[in-house]
């Protein structure tokens, strides 16, 4: 028997037609490409965004073609967002920090035919577009006044004229949820990009869940600064979020560096933001400096990569913000697990609270989560035994677009992570290392993750990075690569010493090299796979 309910589709338009009618004056600020601030409201953005639908539809696109975006947070993108998928198309973000020719595969792969571009990436665009073909116009995201004087691009359009051109009345269409709305490419550091094609459906439903008390915990009184960029796993859901919630949005557009960020936060009055690792040791940094301290900033996410408990400490103790772990990947939407504690943690010491927030933390509902060991036997959650992690739920990833093999990326229902990791008790969980990171000494496991957050935790140390190096007796042992902080000259026996009653014995590195800089995948990620070849003939 089935419900009697209304059957109405989720669809990604919804979001921003609830904001524009229940939250009509709640601003969007942006800080534009070609410089200073632009403010609106939503009942404005939803005006432009339905522009843009027709503008679209004037271009002859039509349901599941794929549109391209290259640009930062801003409102254009924003409106981009609404129209691309709202109209039923496809919204491909790109990230425009991937190496040429992985754009040129990805856009290609993709069959783009609109490709929206800011300012910034003029000349990477002009490179780009001779080997693109079947993309049929390029659309610079300016106004008249911003177009470039001569350029190389067959056809080049401005995003200001074709709104000015359209009405601003549009009926969203109304289709089945399940319809593709946008896609993203995995950063593909030893294969090429994978494309990861999310629905109307897994969006509302990954919206609602970033929403809650545990996760994002947003609210109509919040006011949101997504650090994370629109072009990487669509800023982690939070332009889905914001009018779902009808909370403030502040876009940083490409001023990404400590100051311009926290002059927005204290002008716009931010009481939320999410970023990677390295953006927010900027920050502290920053903060440092000046002995600044946060107007209305109070929480804050932090994930992409394993945040070294210090950072977490830091922003914590020194800033008071509450600052949370969070684990995902672009295959999961992205939100996976989140590091906030149950209520009966409350009354543990201040050092086992801390402990918990350190780790990635709890699947929200949505997400469900096992490890396995190499036989594919799950493992217990006693927070010691590590295997691989699987996931599986409404929103991850269910098969990869264009796969040469459609049907054989899950198991049994299950999406292999390729991390590993521990689950205890409470069921928080801990990232360990990638599958292909983990250092195997003698048959056992050591995390790299965890040596790594030790290294940087010392005084001297910028950056760090553990790799496994081939070991005569241990198969593999761990070597410690550093790049010390400005000015200071810590040596490879003090850093050694440093793991001394942190650790256990066999975990500590057998050496460490200085190095003046480590190599970075284009989300900022450490690219261990280059370190790996850059010390293959390494001799401990
Ligand atoms: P991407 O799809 O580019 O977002 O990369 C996803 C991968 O980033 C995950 O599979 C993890 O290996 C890593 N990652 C994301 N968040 C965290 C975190 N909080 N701690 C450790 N690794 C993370």
């Amino acid at each position: 028997m089935l419900g009697l309910m209304m059957q109405t589709p989720l669809r990604i338009a919804a979001l921003l037609e609830h904001a524009a009618k229940w939250h009509a004056d709640t601003e969007i600020v942006s800080r534009n490409t070609e410089g200073g601030l632009h403010r609106y409201t939503y009942h404005h953005a939803h005006l432009r965004a339905q522009q843009l639908a027709n503008a679209l539809a004037a271009l002859g696109i039509g349901p599941g073609d794929r549109v391209a975006t290259l640009a930062w947070n801003n409102h254009r993108h924003f409106e981009l967002y609404y129209a691309v998928s709202g109209m039923g198309a496809v919204c491909h973000t790109i990230n425009p920090r991937l190496f040429a020719d992985q754009l040129l595969f990805i856009i290609n792969d993709a069959q783009d035919r609109l490709l929206f571009f800011d300012l910034t990436f003029l000349p990477l665009v002009e490179k780009l577009a001779p080997h693109c073909p079947q993309v049929e116009h390029w659309v610079l995201m300016t106004d008249r006044a911003h177009l470039p004087a001569a350029t190389a691009l067959p056809s080049l359009l401005c995003y200001e004229d074709l709104l000015a051109a359209q009405a601003a009345a549009y009926e969203w269409p109304v289709f089945d949820e399940y319809t593709a709305s946008s896609l993203c490419y995995t950063s593909g550091t030893t294969d090429q990009p994978k494309g990861v094609l999310y629905s109307h459906r897994s969006t509302l439903l990954h919206s609602y869940a970033a929403s809650l008390p545990d996760c994002f915990n947003c609210s109509s009184r919040d006011v949101v600064l997504p650090v994370v960029p629109m072009f990487h796993v669509n800023a982690w859901g939070i332009p889905y979020m914001v009018p779902l919630n009808g909370c403030k949005l502040v876009l940083p557009g490409p001023g990404l560096d400590a100051a311009s960020l926290y002059e927005l936060f204290e002008q716009e009055g931010v009481t939320f933001s999410a970023g990677v690792p390295t953006i927010w040791f900027g920050l502290l940094q920053y903060m440092r400096e000046g002995q600044r301290q946060f107007g209305t900033l109070r929480r804050m996410i932090v994930g992409g990569a394993a945040c070294p408990p210090a950072l977490l400490q830091a922003f914590a103790d020194e800033l008071h913000v509450e600052i949370r772990h969070a684990w995902g990947m672009t295959e999961t939407s992205p939100l996976g697990t989140v590091s906030t504690l149950k209520s009966k943690h409350l009354a543990l010491p201040a050092e086992e609270q801390q402990a918990l927030r350190n780790k990635q933390g709890r699947v929200i509902f949505g997400v469900d989560m096992k490890i396995v060991d190499d036989q594919g036997q799950e493992l217990p959650h006693d927070g010691v035994a590590f295997g691989d992690l699987l996931v599986r739920g409404p929103f991850i990833v269910g098969d990869y677009f264009h796969a040469a093999q459609p049907g054989q990326l899950t198991q049994n229902g299950w999406f292999r992570t390729g991390d590993v990791a521990t689950i205890d008790a409470d069921g928080f969980m801990q990232i360990t290392d990638r599958s292909k990171d983990v250092i195997k000494s003698g048959g056992e496991w050591i995390s790299s993750i965890a040596l790594e957050n030790l290294a940087v935790a010392h005084p001297a140390v910028a950056e760090a990075a553990v790799i496994g190096v081939p070991h005569p007796k241990w198969s593999e042992r761990p070597l410690l690569l550093v790049v010390r902080k400005p000015g200071q000259d810590v040596s490879a026996a003090e850093l050694l010493r440093f793991y001394e009653g942190k650790v256990a014995p066999w975990w500590v590195p057998n050496a460490v090299e200085f190095v003046d800089q480590l190599p970075h995948t284009a989300t900022g990620k450490l690219l261990k796979t280059q370190l790996r070849q850059d010390f293959a003939g390494y001799k401990l």
